[in-house]
């Protein structure tokens, strides 16, 4: 039995007439649906049900604009509890995972209906060698964005794109993750039940090819991409041409940084949290710890402790206390390269003090593994590793720390654990990442902007910062003053 629409295009449920691909659940690789890989007479039809809604859209008044925003949001919590079941089925995490995940949601939604009255430009006095003139900054939507997320975090990235798209006036046409379409479509259609007009917000689905042509169609003015790095270099290479407008939020391998003064049971608690979060599935989380000497044994054994305690199994079922749920890895080839890398570090010496088996049975499950003695040059130190693996490494001093947790590709996230304020201030000045924590857990906040440095991405999400990025300043000169 179908759960939901094929596509969503202009306000409809849409039957897709392309390939037809499976939708399963990781927790026991049972379809749950399936999807229609979007023909390119499809994303045209988005496309132009898009661009024919920003006519309207761009005319309307930021309030309405924000009420629309704030009855989306009202009709998925008063759908929450089916969202979150979708996405459990369709993604894997635990059920108090995807609730918080769908609170994240309508926070996004709700922070960018607030927003989007608070737009402001500028006034600017103008010399007046071509008579009296001033000058105005007003800012204009761009039109119509393609929105492209990934399977982590179904929901929440959405609402990063969507909430600010719609909030300044464009009109959007969604792809999400070819695993992950359930929960997008369910928001597309309580989106049109709670009177947003037709065409505003609208989904494709499909896999990579879907993705390309989305970028590429003529009608798409700015793309908003969430994924890896290769396919963020790829999008670039497609948006080129055409000068189209892009964000990309990419790969990331976060430092965390504890050194001898941190308060030790909240280091270890918060990096836990955020390295095993969603399966320790999240572009934003600590996968690389560096703690100094004097800490590192003691940080180690708390950390092996509380890992021992994580019990893989199905996302709707609860682990007996003191077990903790951990849900399955998304697919079977993640689960694959997560169990490559492991084995790398330990082909060169790593020692695996918790976890590290993938399980037996239907279901991508893999147990939580804690290492140490990892080399420098190993994958588990050199790519982003997308599940829950933490290598540990003991550094003499904050110099050595900064020094190794700078030595990646990547420039996401980054933390540091210290009372020291002349640490904290080092770190803030040195880490290369677009977001450091202090005695904080990794978390992208709604309020403050979000994204990457180096090959982490371009642009920001969240806070008034990505608002901005959905508009384009425009230039009015004003003259004939008297
Ligand atoms: P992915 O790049 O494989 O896919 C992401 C999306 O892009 C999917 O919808 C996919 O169908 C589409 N896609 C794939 N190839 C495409 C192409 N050539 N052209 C256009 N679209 C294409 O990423 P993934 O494996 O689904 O997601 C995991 C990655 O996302 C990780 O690297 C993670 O760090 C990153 N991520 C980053 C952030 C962030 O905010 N920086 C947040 C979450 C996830």
């Amino acid at each position: 039995m179908r759960i939901v629409a094929d596509m969503w295009i202009g306000g409809a449920a849409t039957p897709g007439g392309g390939r037809r691909v499976p939708v399963a659940n990781p927790a026991n690789c049972e379809t749950i649906d399936e999807i229609s890989e979007a023909t390119a007479a499809e994303i045209d039809a988005a496309v132009a049900a898009a661009a024919g809604a920003f006519a309207g859209w761009r005319r309307t008044d930021a309030a309405e604009r924000a009420a629309h925003l704030r009855r989306l949001a009202d009709a998925c919590e008063a759908s929450a509890d089916e969202l979150v079941a979708l996405l459990v089925r369709e993604q894997g995490k635990p059920t108090l995972e995807a609730q918080g995940e769908l609170r994240h949601f309508l926070a996004g939604l709700r922070y960018y209906a607030e927003a989007a009255t608070k737009v402001r430009g500028s006034y600017q006095e103008l010399p007046s060698q071509f008579g009296p003139a001033y000058g105005l900054v007003v800012r204009r939507p761009l039109g119509v964005v393609g929105a492209i997320t990934p399977w982590n975090f179904p929901l929440t990235l959405l609402a990063n794109k969507v909430g600010p798209a719609l909030a300044a006036g464009n009109t959007v046409v969604a792809k999400p993750a070819e695993t992950t379409p359930l929960t997008t479509l369910r928001v597309a259609e309580l989106a049109t039940r709670a009177g947003l007009p037709p065409g505003v917000l609208n989904v494709v689905t499909g896999g990579p090819e879907t993705g390309e042509a989305l970028v590429a169609n003529a009608g798409v003015r700015r793309v908003a991409f969430t994924g890896q790095t290769a396919t963020g270099r790829r999008i670039m290479e497609l948006a080129g041409p055409a000068l189209k407008h892009v964000s990309l939020e990419l790969g990331g391998s976060d430092p965390t940084i504890v050194l001898d003064d941190a308060d030790l049971d909240a280091a270890v608690k918060n990096i836990q949290i955020g390295r095993y979060w969603n399966c320790g599935q999240a572009c934003l989380a600590p996968k690389r710890a560096f703690v100094q000497a004097e800490v590192y044994d003691a940080f180690v054994e708390q950390l092996v402790q509380r890992v021992g305690r994580y019990e893989p199994g199905p996302g709707d079922t609860r682990a007996e206390k003191p077990k903790l749920r951990i849900g399955p890895l998304h697919t079977a080839a993640q689960r694959e390269l997560l169990a490559a890398q492991l084995a790398d570090a330990v082909d060169g010496g790593a020692k695996v003090l918790v976890g590290g088996e993938a399980l037996d049975g239907p279901g991508h499950f893999f147990q939580p593994a804690v290492v140490i003695d990892v080399p420098a040059g190993s994958r588990l130190a050199t790519e982003e590793v997308f599940g829950p693996v933490l290598p540990v490494w003991r550094v003499e001093s904050l110099d050595e720390a900064i020094e190794r947790a700078n030595a990646t590709e990547y420039g996401l996230g980054s933390s540091i654990w210290t009372r020291s304020a002349v640490a904290i201030d080092r770190a803030t000045r040195e880490l290369e990442a677009g977001v450091t924590w202090v005695n904080q857990l990794h978390y992208g906040y709604d309020e403050l902007p979000f994204g990457g440095t180096k090959h982490s991405g371009l642009g920001r999400e969240h806070g008034l910062e990505a608002l901005a990025e959905y508009t384009e300043p425009k230039s009015v000169v004003v003259g004939g003053l008297g």
